[in-house]
């Protein structure tokens, strides 16, 4: 198939009878922002796209104009075999048809030198596990480019003492620098969604801790943020066999108040907390 001949809207035609809500399937329209996107994979300079959730391929085919070779990943029958199809002859594109939550993922994420950027506007209860999946594997990306809803979004961005800041915004700004770059709204989809989605990027940052202390890192931020309206002291409670008052006594002795609430800790506070548990 002629790619010059397709838009968005002509290959989410040829799926429009077979879409499955049970999948999330919001399928993307507009040319503005699949070049965004593909701009801002562009941008890492890669050697190889990863894209989940394809769908119609509305992204693929603007990512195809890069001309780098593509892996994508779709868990769905009929979506995986249209894409087999439309890009047969376009040369380097790879299809895994599978669920991208557990399915073997290719090599070249695994490989540094190989340079891959991931890509995707997945379901929104889908794409935080992807990224988490990405993160607890310890993939060296350059970088992903990911839609998520624009509350989702608005949490992995959010910065200390705001009411979205929270877990997503500790792990995700430890991991990564995240930065918004276009809110898509629904009519930008079909079937439109109820919500506004965002797409943000996520570029690797160089992280303080060894990965064998990540996992307690994230298990302090959980139990930190797990009390949300009460005090530090109170929410780490029982953490690190520590009672509330040897909690208290603890972060005083490392400079901040009794009362202090996750909420109002940067990073590094949190970092300085898990250093003192050695
Ligand atoms: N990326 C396309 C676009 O922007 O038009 C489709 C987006 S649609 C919101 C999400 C796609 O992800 C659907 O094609 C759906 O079948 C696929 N999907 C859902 N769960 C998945 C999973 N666990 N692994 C791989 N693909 C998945």
């Amino acid at each position: 198939m002629d790619l010059t001949e397709l838009t968005p809207r002509s290959l989410v035609e040829g799926l429009r009878r077979r879409l499955k809500k049970s999948l999330g399937q919001n399928f993307l329209l507009d040319e503005i922002i699949t070049r965004t996107i593909a701009r801002e994979v562009e941008s890492f300079r890669p050697l190889h796209i990863l894209e989940i959730g394809p769908g119609a391929g509305a992204l693929s085919l603007a990512l195809c104009s890069l001309h780098h070779p593509i892996t994508v990943v779709e868990k769905d029958d009929h979506c995986a075999d249209y894409l087999g199809q439309v890009f047969a002859q376009q040369p380097d594109f790879h299809v895994i048809h599978g669920d991208a939550l557990s399915v073997d993922l290719p090599d070249f994420c695994m490989n540094a030198e190989d340079r891959t950027v991931l890509a995707a506007n997945l379901p929104y209860n889908v794409a935080s596990q992807i990224y988490f999946r990405f993160i607890d594997a310890d993939m060296p990306l350059l970088g992903m480019v990911l839609m998520f809803q624009r509350e989702v979004a608005d949490r992995f961005l959010a910065k200390p003492s705001t009411s979205q800041y929270g877990i997503l915004s500790v792990i995700g700004q430890y991991y990564h620098d995240i930065e918004r770059v276009i809110d898509v709204p629904p009519e930008c989809f079909f079937p439109a969604p109820k919500i506004t989605s965002t797409v943000i990027r996520f570029t690797p940052r160089r992280r303080e801790l060894s990965p064998e202390r990540e996992p307690a890192f994230r298990k302090l931020v959980h139990a930190a943020f797990s009390l949300r309206r009460k005090t530090l002291a109170n929410s780490l409670a029982g953490f690190a066999q520590l009672d509330k008052a040897a909690w208290i006594q603890r972060l005083t002795d490392l400079g901040f108040a009794p009362t202090v609430r996750a909420e109002s800790l940067q990073i590094a506070d949190f970092i300085k907390i898990l250093n003192s548990l050695d």
